[in-house]
Formats: C-alpha cells, structure tokens, sequence
C-alpha cells in the first residue's frame, strides 16, 4: 500500500505501471500523480560512500554550488526574520553547511554516508552521521531545514517532512529540490530517462514529486508555500549571473522542461 493515502486522500486502487527497467518498477498514483517505486523492486538500492561521490564528481565546481547555496538561502531569509540555525538533511560534501558558515549561520549536516561526514569534518564543518529521530530526541530545534535532493531518496517522504515540522521553531522554513516529474524528457523517455533507469539514478530514487503534489504534501504536514519556483525578480543581495541563470530557469519551466524543483514552505 502506497502513503498517498493517508496523507493526499488517494484511494490506494488507482495505479498504473510507469516505468519498467529490468526489475526497477515506477508506478504513478492516478489520483494525486505521484510516481512511487514499486512495491515488488524496493530491495533495489544504492550504497553511498566514497565510489557513489567518486562517481558523481561531487567536489567539480565546489565554489558554484557553494555559491548557489548561498544564493537559496538569501532567497529563504526573504521569508523569515531571522535564520540563525541551518539543519540540512543529506548534507553531502557540505557545499550548503559552507554557505551557511561563510552568512555567520549555526548549521549541522546530517548524513547517512561516513565518507561525506568525514569530509565535511575536514573541512571544519558540523556534520554528523545521525538520524532525524536522533535530533528530534535532543530536542533539536532549527529556523531552517535544507534538502537538496534528497527527499525522493526516502521509502516515506512524508514521514520526513512532518518530522522537519517538528525540528522547526516557529515560522521555520523549509527549503525542497527535488527532480520534477513533469520533465518533459523523463516524461517522454520514462525507463530510458536516467530518472527510472537501473544505470541512472533509478536505484537511488523512491518517489518523484510535481509542484501539485509536493504542495498538497507539504500543506497537509502543517505548512504553508511561501516560494514556488524560482523568482524572476531578484532582491538585491543577488548579483547579474544569479539574475540570468533564474530567468533561463523560469522560462524553462514554462514549458516543463526544467528538471528539477524549488519549494520554500513556512511551518503554521
Ligand atoms: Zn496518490
């Protein structure tokens, strides 16, 4: 049985085969369009430590994605007075903690692999290797809960956003990117798109969101959307390249061909 039922009011009967790559199975919910691993390929995974970063090339252009962090969580600060406390969820090498440590932010990374744990340590960033039921037990709390990816790599989304509710002081946000099940490519190509395929991120990947349903998800787990996509116009923290990359991006996802999305959620 599939979570959309408690949580989007799905009726649990109403799916259809998406995708098929030798056993790797996606299947879509017709009533909130989800697109959900299947039941009978959920043994299929993915281990993260060193070859998983190796192979990715995670630290290529280190300072851009730094920089790009930087840039996101300027854009979440427009929503909130004061974020002093940063938790990100699946911290990777730390491009987000070290953006957050450059605007005199506290963060903590959490992260299931010891090979990016280790290599935020070394780099004189707070990541552990904890649970989200670990921080909720030390009474954690946090301004803003940054994921980055990370989300669709959860047998129960859900379950991990009504958990960011709970480690959130009050009018904490939270920042989603997610893949968008709506890219036209992925829509089109489906088990031969990398997003369903076993040589892809396939194996990695347990549910892929549009901004319908992510919305729906969030608004039934105490939240409210305060950002959808990114802005056209910009504040003045951002400088011209911020500018430009953001229009391309809009005007992309005007004809669903952006890949990925932004979700900024405020708790009520
Ligand atoms: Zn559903």
């Amino acid at each position: 049985m599939q979570k959309c039922t408690e949580r989007l009011n799905c009726s649990g009967k109403n799916y259809s085969p998406y995708s098929q790559d030798s056993a790797l199975k996606f299947e879509e919910c017709n009533d909130c369009g989800l697109i959900w691993r299947s039941e009978d390929s959920m043994e299929i995974t993915k281990l993260y430590e060193q070859d998983y970063f190796d192979s990715k090339s995670y630290n290529k252009r280190r300072k851009h994605k730094v920089k790009k962090s930087g840039w996101i969580i300027d854009l979440a600060n427009l929503h909130h007075k004061n974020i002093s406390k940063l938790l990100e969820i699946g911290c990777s090498i730390g491009y987000t903690l070290e953006a957050a440590k450059n605007r005199g932010i506290k963060h903590l990374g959490i992260d299931i692999s010891n090979f990016a744990i280790d290599f935020c340590t070394n780099l004189g960033l707070n990541a552990k290797n904890i649970s989200l039921e670990d921080l909720k037990n030390s009474k954690s709390k946090f301004d803003l809960i940054y994921m980055q990816h990370v989300l669709e790599h959860f047998t129960n989304p859900f379950e991990v956003i009504s958990n960011c509710n709970e480690l959130l002081n009050e009018n904490g946000l939270v920042v989603i990117m997610v893949p968008n099940s709506e890219y036209a490519k992925a829509k089109k190509q489906k088990a031969n798109h990398r997003f369903y395929s076993i040589e892809g991120v396939g194996p990695e990947h347990f549910v892929y969101f549009n901004y319908s349903n992510l919305k729906t998800s969030l608004e039934g787990s105490g939240f409210k959307v305060v950002q959808q996509d990114y802005p056209i116009l910009t504040g003045k923290y951002y400088n011209m390249n911020f500018f430009l990359n953001r229009i391309f991006r809009r005007a992309t996802s005007i004809v669903h061909s952006n890949q990925e999305l932004l979700i900024i959620a405020q708790k009520i």
